[in-house]
């Protein structure tokens, strides 16, 4: 069957980014599974999937729009010293989760450490990025009512 919205398709994926360099691959681990149609991977990737077949074989490239979205200037912040006391030693790369305007969770990369403060980036690691993925379609089935009803593969 070719993969259509309410698909459960399974993938193996090896994704690039725009020098060669592999950012994440699915290769020696179980294929990715999602339900098509629910949202569940990023768009740019689902809609170059739709009528696909076991067995195909496909090279998706992603637009930072059909990803994980442009970099956004303003979740770039320099914040006070102050406001990190209680972290022994803070460097370039650390990672933290912070709390959002909304209270949701966001995970925020040190980009600089200064005198004057230190400046920390909420965006997604791959936003702003353009994304080749190589994709083979391992299985597609129909998905049962409850998963569609949760919008996830069970
Ligand atoms: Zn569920």
């Amino acid at each position: 069957m070719k993969i259509e919205n309410n698909s459960v398709v399974s993938i193996h994926y090896t994704l690039t980014g725009e020098d060669g360099e592999v950012i994440d691959t699915s290769e020696g681990r179980d294929p990715l599974n999602f339900l098509a149609g629910a949202s569940n991977i990023i768009p740019g990737l689902e809609q170059q999937l739709i009528g696909c077949s076991v067995g195909d074989k496909k090279d998706v490239v992603v637009q930072p729009e059909d990803g994980y979205g442009e970099l956004q200037a303003d979740l770039i912040q320099t914040l006070p010293k102050d406001m990190f006391t209680g972290i022994e030693k803070i460097e370039v790369g650390m990672e933290f989760q912070a709390q959002g305007p909304n209270g949701e969770v966001q995970f925020v990369v040190v980009k600089d450490v200064a005198d004057d403060g230190i400046t920390i980036d909420a965006n997604h690691a791959l936003a702003g990025k353009v994304l080749n993925f190589a994709v083979s379609v391992e299985a597609v089935r129909e998905a049962t009512q409850e998963e569609i009803d949760h919008g996830h593969v069970h």
